[in-house]
């Protein structure tokens, strides 16, 4: 069985929640709980691959980012960063989280990292604040990911851009041999339960 890990980073209210139940469900309900970070976990089958799949959606607090980010960056294969299209802050926070994860990488000397950048709330176009070719060359710039979605109107982009995110998390996996997967004897839930604590749900 493969565990793939997976962090959803962005600013409060660019629709984190929304894109990851889209994806886990296919619905959109329209509000979502955001005062606890959230564990979610679900079996899928990508290429004939039977995969455990763990997403962390943080809670949002704003200015608190740094803090945000430091645990779920080293816990993480993989990041969907997730910026709201119709709120430029919400485009320069993405920016500033991209610049961290790599900053984090280089650090612990992990390498380059799969990551996908979401513009999120494509539906509210007539307020749009970022142009799609805004976040495909920041994207570029970075070596990730890049789609426009709208978590309220479409599950098709958001299946696909996670299938394409697994995918990458899945080579990357087998390139590195990941000498942290297999180094300890603490169960995942374990270490999961201590990281992030005990809220954990399944889907
Ligand atoms: P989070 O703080 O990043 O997890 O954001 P949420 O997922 O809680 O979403 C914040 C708000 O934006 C909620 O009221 C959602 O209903 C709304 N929202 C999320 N995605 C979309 C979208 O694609 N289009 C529109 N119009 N609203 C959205
Ligand atoms: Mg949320």
């Amino acid at each position: 069985m493969n565990y793939i890990k997976l962090a959803l980073l962005g600013s409060e209210g660019a629709g984190k929640s929304a894109v990851l139940v889209r994806f886990l469900t296919k619905r959109f309900i329209g509000e979502y709980a955001s005062n606890a970070n959230s564990l979610y976990h679900k079996r899928l089958s990508i290429d004939g691959r039977q995969l455990n799949l763990e997403v962390f959606d943080p809670c949002s607090q704003s200015g608190e980012s740094r803090c945000i980010l430091e645990e779920p960056v080293d816990w993480a294969d993989g990041f969907v960063v997730v910026y709201t299209i119709s709120d430029r802050a919400s485009f320069l926070n993405a920016k500033n989280i991209l610049a961290q994860i790599k900053e984090s990488r280089r650090e612990t000397c992990k390498g380059d990292v799969p990551i996908c950048l979401v513009g999120n709330k494509q539906d509210l176009c007539h307020s749009r604040q970022v142009s799609e070719e805004e976040g495909c060359s920041l994207a570029q710039e970075n070596n990730c990911l890049f789609q426009e979605v709208s978590a309220a109107e479409n599950y098709l982009e958001i299946g696909n851009l996670f299938t394409k995110l697994i995918r990458h998390v899945m080579e990357q996996l087998k390139h590195r041999g990941d000498r942290r997967r297999y180094s300890g004897s603490k169960s995942m839930a374990k270490l999961i339960n201590n990281v992030f604590g005990k809220r954990r749900k399944s889907v």
